[in-house]
């Protein structure tokens, strides 16, 4: 590992959720939490250093066309998902990275099993998937409204007592079976605190420019807070898994957030490790044949190799 791997692989450790460990968020995650990085410049040189790593290694992944990597984005309104995506995947090749975001169902996707929508968005090998809230909806705005829960018209068997340890059992052979077979999960939760997102709230009220951005619904559900802090707990608790752990971004300082948000990416890259695929000495025998053709073709004065020649 080379210091630069190093470096962010020792920044994403107090990230991460140990798999086992029983998570209470208020106590355990500060949303303000910098760690190291005290000021916005180091912050700014971090963030460029990660993207330029990410798109190295995006670069290497598509090549090597053997695994997908799913980034798996959750946060409370107003965390910064978006603005996350955007300044993470800048430098990164358009054609390898799909964004996929997830809202109410459908009447179509209520009509087959809560994990049905997500599975059909997954990665292709050789891409990244972004998923702009995830199949953990399901056991959190789900969780906290009950009622949505009855419109899954689910069999009495999915439904009652026990049925969030059993959606948490499911997710995680789900998403044990996709790593075991080539998808690589990264799972961010941008944890935000109750004042800053009054703050963002506000904000989006103060600026003409951020009108569009403001909800209604959003203010309705910050009503929920406690419930959606607890659901995120016992989420944190029950997911993380050796296979998909999952990592609590604080998210009240924007820039924070997406050198943290690019760090974790990165890092599974790094782990992933994949390689411009080589050809064997046979092959590179039909190049050098291939070249000589092409280097008779040559017209007069021109060097028969202008790329060898330079
Ligand atoms: P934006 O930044 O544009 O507000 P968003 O992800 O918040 O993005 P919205 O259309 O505002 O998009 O909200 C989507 C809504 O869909 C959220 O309130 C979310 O809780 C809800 N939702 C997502 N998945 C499910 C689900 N499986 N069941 C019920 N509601 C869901
Ligand atoms: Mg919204």
């Amino acid at each position: 590992m080379t210091s630069r791997e190093q470096r962010i692989a020792d920044f994403i450790e107090p990230l991460r959720v140990d798999p086992g460990s029983k998570v209470r968020l208020a106590k355990d995650f500060d949303p303000a939490f910098r760690g190291t990085v005290h000021s916005k410049k180091k912050g700014r040189q971090l963030l460029s250093e990660g993207t330029e790593l990410l798109a190295e290694y995006q670069a290497k992944l598509y090549a090597q066309h053997t695994h997908g990597v799913l980034v798996v984005l959750q946060a409370l309104d107003a965390g910064g998902k978006d603005g996350t995506i955007r300044h993470v995947m800048t430098g990164v090749n358009p054609q390898g990275v799909d964004v996929h975001g997830f809202k109410v169902p459908s009447s179509e996707e209520l009509d087959h099993d809560y994990l049905w929508r997500y599975g059909l968005q997954l990665p292709e090998r050789g891409k990244i998937a972004i998923f702009n809230r995830s199949h953990y909806e399901e056991v959190l705005v789900v969780r906290v409204h009950p009622e949505l829960l009855e419109r899954q018209h689910l069999p009495r068997s999915a439904r009652g007592k026990g049925v969030w340890r059993r959606r948490f059992h499911e997710i995680n052979e789900w998403e044990r079976t996709l790593s075991r077979n080539g998808t690589k999960i990264v799972k961010l939760f941008l944890n935000l605190s109750n004042e800053e997102q009054r703050i963002r709230f506000l904000r989006r009220i103060d600026l003409p420019d951020h009108n569009w951005k403001f909800s209604a619904a959003d203010v309705r559900e910050r009503e929920y807070w406690d419930s959606y802090q607890r659901a995120f707990s016992k989420m944190l608790s029950n997911t993380s898994t050796r296979w998909a752990p999952w990592y609590v971004i604080p998210a009240d300082r924007k820039w924070y957030a997406r050198i943290a948000a690019a760090a974790v990416i990165a890092n599974a890259l790094i782990e992933l490790d994949p390689r411009f695929p080589t050809i064997d000495s046979d092959a590179r025998r039909r190049l050098l044949k291939i070249k000589e053709t092409l280097e008779a073709q040559s017209p007069a004065g021109a060097a028969p190799d202008p790329f060898e020649a330079g």
